[in-house]
């Protein structure tokens, strides 16, 4: 299992170096895509994963900085099919969004794309609720709604974080939260404490952060992101219970 990161900025106007939020989880048997800020496709390709492995896309919420790239990563992977097809009308791709109002609109983009943005395989769009959204071999995917946005006029939920397991490991997506315990139903049992690493470099955690997680009685402790990679692997091979929160060295 592999996580690519394909963007790691958010919220913020065009910055050299960086690109909006995006990753794609390779399982060995598919590329699972969890949102799709700007560029995301592009820089998957140019890293040199195969897009029409994209089994299933994952979008958290509704911004700019997660969806962006989402219309751009489906006309590639049509694209990249035309030229050389290998997915047919067996094949399908789901794509996962908190609303279909997004998806409608997307498709009334790209249907003024070349072509009609006619497929030679299917998309299927899936309305994200609560609970359990897929299982797909070893991996299965959980949602649970956040407050980062409030509900739509008829109750439904417009932003979620997602917990992913794959066989005995497991991870927690948060997307954009309003409060760090809108991750509590995702998080299977209370660690020990947390593992922050902060990037290249140490640097201070949030203090909401801090008083969140000292309030339930977790601890944090912050260090840069490779000997927080070092230490998770030394602590969780001595079998103790700890979360780690990694930011990308970039
Ligand atoms: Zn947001």
């Amino acid at each position: 299992m592999k996580i690519h990161f394909l963007g790691t900025c958010a919220g913020t106007e065009p910055m050299p170096g960086c690109c909006h939020l995006a990753w794609a989880l390779d399982t060995g048997r598919g590329l699972y895509w969890f949102d799709a800020g700007e560029g995301c496709s592009r820089t998957a390709h140019l890293m040199g994963l195969d897009l029409l492995d994209v089994k299933r896309i994952f979008i958290s919420h509704g911004h700019m900085d997660h969806v962006g790239g989402l219309g751009n990563l489906l006309w590639n992977i049509r694209k990249i099919n035309s030229m050389k097809p290998r997915l047919d009308s067996g094949h399908r791709i789901e794509v996962y969004l908190p609303n279909l109002a997004t998806w409608s609109g997307l498709m009334q983009l790209l249907a003024q794309t070349e072509g009609g943005f006619q497929c030679d395989y299917r998309h299927v769009p899936r309305l994200i609720a609560d609970g359990e959204l897929c299982r797909d071999g070893e991996l299965r995917v959980i949602a649970h709604h956040n407050r980062h946005l409030p509900p739509a006029a008829d109750g439904a939920w417009l932003s979620f974080s997602f917990r992913i397991e794959v066989g005995p490991r497991s991870l927690v997506y948060s997307g954009d939260i309003a409060r760090p315990d809108d991750l509590a139903p995702l998080v299977a049992a209370r660690p020990e404490f947390i593992l922050l690493g902060t990037g290249s470099d140490l640097s201070r955690p949030p203090r909401a952060l801090v008083a969140g997680l000292e309030e339930r009685g977790i601890g944090i402790e912050p260090m840069d992101s490779r000997a927080a990679a070092r230490a998770w692997g030394v602590l969780r091979g001595e079998g103790r219970q700890i979360a780690a929160a990694l930011y990308p060295l970039a």
